[in-house]
């Protein structure tokens, strides 16, 4: 494996799997259209494509041209709350345009083809850790897009021997050196948190602290950002194809983010409770064993300490994210 297309590379998790491929040696092309991602993002020693997935002709021909080992795609839309507003934006792209990368990948014999698949997957599963034999139950369009392509890479491997792994992530969070989190909104709790410590926002709002849980408020596993990217160079490796639910195992509270926050950055949250958020499950938990044993995948950093701290030299380097 050598040549590897990172399709999403301008976007939060592929630009730093970008970054992180390109540290061990290989060699990146970043296709993205730039809908949700940053031309910034995109680490200068990648070659960079302009490019929409739904531009079906303009996909095989980078393929074609590119002689790929491998595809590693990321480009999705990742609202929940969109996703239910507007599904046909999520499955036209989550979807239909995902398979003229899947199409594109066959036709030119690529080995392998990671796909950013997701908790979200599972719904509200009816048991914890979540583990890849938990039924899959999506609960908002977002979630169903992507069962809906992990069932495509199934058939695609049965049929055409596309080699494939969908890495389920939990709650992906924190920074590597260069790279971090800047969504357009921004919706996730850790970059909110931090903005609010900053003074870029007034206050956190909690959403919901009456779920059945300790502390009331929504449990969820949040895993580092760098240990993902490893697990999709593992995952290159993976002796056939497969899905793997990626967390650390252990979940933590809204409450204790915003506790391991304050430790972090020695600064007080100022924050609310609102009503709870449509669609949140009360709790995420991953079993992430298989991908331990089959893909090998040693993740580093286990506690929330090590992926704030992250986030917040990030922040505190970049305080305007991406924007010039
Ligand atoms: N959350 C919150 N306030 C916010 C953003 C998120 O209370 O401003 C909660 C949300 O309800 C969930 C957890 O934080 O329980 C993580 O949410 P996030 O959007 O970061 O990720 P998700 O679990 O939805 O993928």
């Amino acid at each position: 494996m050598k040549k590897i297309l990172i399709a999403g590379g301008a976007g939060y998790i592929g630009s730093i799997c970008s970054e992180y491929m390109l540290n061990l040696g290989y060699e990146v092309t970043v296709l993205d259209g730039l809908f949700t991602g940053h031309r910034d993002a995109v680490d200068l020693r990648a070659e960079f494509v302009h490019a929409d997935l739904a531009d079906r002709e303009k996909i095989f021909d980078i393929c074609r041209k590119g002689e790929f080992d491998a595809v590693m795609h990321f480009a999705a839309f990742s609202l929940v709350g969109e996703s239910m507003n507007v599904p046909s934006k999520y499955f036209r792209n989550n979807l239909c345009n995902a398979i003229n990368l899947a199409d594109a990948a066959v036709e030119t014999g690529v080995k392998a083809f990671v796909f950013s698949s997701t908790a979200a997957t599972f719904g509200i599963p009816e048991t914890m850790p979540i583990s890849e034999s938990t039924a899959q139950k999506p609960i908002n369009p977002y979630g169903e897009s992507k069962l809906c392509f992990e069932k495509v890479l199934h058939w695609y491997s049965q049929i055409h021997g596309l080699k494939y792994a969908a890495l389920r992530y939990f709650n992906a969070a924190g920074a590597s050196e260069l790279h971090g989190e800047d969504h357009r909104p921004e919706s996730h709790l850790i970059p909110i948190i931090l903005q609010t410590l900053r003074g870029k926002r007034d206050k956190l709002m909690i959403f919901g602290d009456d779920y059945d849980t300790p502390d009331g408020s929504c449990i969820r596993d949040y895993i580092h950002i760098l240990d993902l990217a490893q697990a999709h160079e593992k995952a290159l490796y993976a002796p056939e194809s497969g899905c793997y639910n990626l967390g650390t195992g252990n979940g933590l509270s809204v409450k204790e983010i915003i506790s391991a926050a304050e430790e972090v950055t020695g600064k007080k949250v100022n924050f609310e409770v609102a009503p709870r958020r449509a669609g949140d499950p009360p709790r995420l938990i991953a079993c992430s064993e298989l991908a331990r044993k089959k893909l090998n995948w040693q993740p580093r950093h286990e506690s929330a300490h090590d992926i704030i701290e992250s986030a917040w030299k990030w922040h505190l380097k970049f305080p305007d994210g991406y924007e010039k």
